[in-house]
């Protein structure tokens, strides 16, 4: 008794240290005293802030009604860019905070952010360089229900951590571990307006802000494997951390260096972190940025002291790794479908490195594309349906460096080209199939190992048959680089890609094994250098 007692209460402690008890002293009184950023706005001074920031700020933000909540609140993002008003060839930046609702902290901590950002535009090169180069976008209140609950506007001592209808939302996500398409059906409507303006933007890096400890959580929440980029992810987590612990030592000490995989720390499905970044390509953290989740207001300062050269950090980071544009030879203009003429996306891939979620794409507004990436040196390849793929080797990356690589590709010829011969021949089996296929790349064309059907695979597996080595080729048709990568893409019937990656076309039959995809009909694109083809197949 006594010591389930001692239990008890030392749970309460806990409890009330994690959740202060905030009464109107916590509250600013006016839009005046919310712009001191020493107290937490209440709903009204918060869309007043917004507005108040587009009005003083004209050409510097745009701001953006992207939905409204369950109970009618307005889901806002603030656009901050030197051109806010237009649609420019730059990576595109997210901060969103508090879709925990009691999860205070990074509330004040954006809008103050806001208006760091469009305050110093101008005087302050730092400041200036980001907003020039980035589209910024910050959205500080991402569950405003749950923070002004119970339906109060002029307080969030009683907020909670779930929607007004009980919806956790960084569980309310697509779940990567089931399979589930990228679809916003049955979720809850702060998800899916979520869903719908991430996908609008495709935002090249992002961070969704917390409480409730101190870490850098980078993906993914659902798996122990790693994402391609690891390293890179470990590299900005850590930045973060040493930054914000330059500051209070005592900062961040939950786990040794301040990061951590989310999954090591503990497993998640449908989190908008692994969203975001397998859905959609992109590359967003969680920022758990204080114990407590109701923070006292007199703390919310000496947060902002701690975190803001960290956030500031964080952003620069959109502007590093490689970037350039993919446009037609012919044109000079962005790649388009040769049927419709409507513009289409390159894809960009770097060969032994990504994986489906990791690989990025242009836009269809101006062909631009932006791949973080760690030091190093990285081939790298574009294709696009109707283009002849190109592959640009030995791209040197560094940290904190930006390395810009254009391709210009050339239109595919439907007749007579290597190409054709190349993708002749090739099966595909078993074909409906159930988790797996193979691509039996057949007989024809330069390159061509097709030594033996089904089942002559017996003694090695998919990959041990290659007889041609390396720069045993080169004899690709128009814009061949003498690589020998085959792309091999899985897009559904609406064109969303599933599945991709990169094989080397001359080491036999190649086994894929897609993973979690519903059953159904779907494209199979296979390219090359040289060329492509695009097969139906069907999973049951
Ligand atoms: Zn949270």
């Amino acid at each position: 008794m006594l010591i389930s007692g001692m239990l008890l209460a030392s749970g309460n402690l806990s409890a009330q240290v994690k959740s202060a008890l905030l009464d109107p002293v916590d509250m600013a009184g006016n839009l005046e005293e919310a712009l001191t950023f020493q107290k937490y706005a209440t709903y009204p001074q918060y869309v007043d802030m917004m507005r108040y920031f587009v009005d003083s700020y004209p050409g510097t933000c745009r701001l953006d009604t992207f939905g409204t909540s369950e109970q009618g609140r307005l889901l806002l993002a603030l656009k901050i860019s030197d051109n806010a008003a237009e649609e420019e060839a730059e990576p595109r930046f997210l901060y969103t905070a508090t879709m925990h609702g009691n999860e205070l902290v990074g509330y004040p901590l954006m809008l103050r952010l806001i208006h760091y950002l469009l305050s110093n535009y101008g005087t302050d090169s730092e400041v200036t360089a980001l907003v020039n180069n980035l589209a910024i976008w910050i959205n500080p209140l991402s569950n405003p229900d749950a923070t002004f609950y119970p339906d109060n506007d002029q307080s969030v001592a009683l907020s909670i951590r779930q929607t007004s209808n009980g919806t956790d939302l960084n569980r309310d996500f697509p779940r990567v571990v089931d399979g589930d398409p990228d679809d916003t059906t049955g979720r809850a409507r702060e998800t899916r307006m979520m869903m719908e303006f991430l996908r609008e933007n495709r935002f090249t890096m992002s961070a969704n802000i917390h409480s409730g400890a101190e870490v850098v959580n980078y993906p993914w929440d659902y798996t122990l494997d790693r994402h391609a980029d690891d390293s890179w992810f470990r590299f900005v987590s850590r930045e973060y951390a040493d930054e914000a612990r330059a500051v209070d030592p005592g900062y961040m000490a939950l786990f040794t260096d301040g990061i951590s995989n989310g999954a090591d720390w503990y497993i998640i499905h449908g989190s908008r972190q692994d969203y975001v970044t397998w859905y959609l390509g992109g590359r967003e953290v969680t920022l758990e940025l204080a114990e407590e989740y109701r923070m006292n207001s007199e703390l919310l300062d000496w947060h902002w002291q701690i975190n803001a050269r960290s956030l500031l950090n964080y952003m620069a980071q959109c502007m590093y790794g490689i970037t350039g544009t993919v446009t037609d030879r012919e044109t000079g203009k962005v790649l388009t479908d040769p049927g419709t003429g409507e513009p289409v996306s390159a894809l960009i891939s770097i060969p032994g490195h990504d994986s489906t979620y990791s690989m990025v794409r242009t836009t269809t507004a101006f062909g631009d594309y932006y791949r973080p990436v760690e030091a190093g040196a990285f081939d790298l390849v574009a294709s696009a349906p109707g283009y002849l793929n190109d592959t640009v080797h030995g791209v040197e990356t560094d940290w904190y460096t930006t390395t810009r690589v254009d391709f210009q590709l050339e239109r595919e010829r439907k007749s007579g080209t290597g190409a054709e011969l190349a993708l002749e021949g090739t099966r595909i089996w078993p074909n409906p199939f159930r988790n797996a296929f193979y691509i039996d790349p057949g007989t024809g064309g330069p390159g061509s190992t097709g030594t033996g059907g089904p089942g002559s695979t017996g003694t090695g597996g998919p990959g041990s048959t290659g007889t041609g080595g390396p720069g045993s080729t080169g004899t690709g048709g128009p814009g061949s680089t003498g690589t020998r990568e085959m792309i091999v893409e899985i897009h559904t019937l609406t064109g969303v890609t599933v599945y991709g990656e990169i094989h080397d076309r001359d080491a036999g039959t190649i086994g894929i094994s897609p993973g979690n995809l519903p059953p159904g009909l779907y494209l199979l694109r296979l390219s090359t250098p040289d060329g492509s083809r695009v097969f139906r197949i069907v999973k049951y």
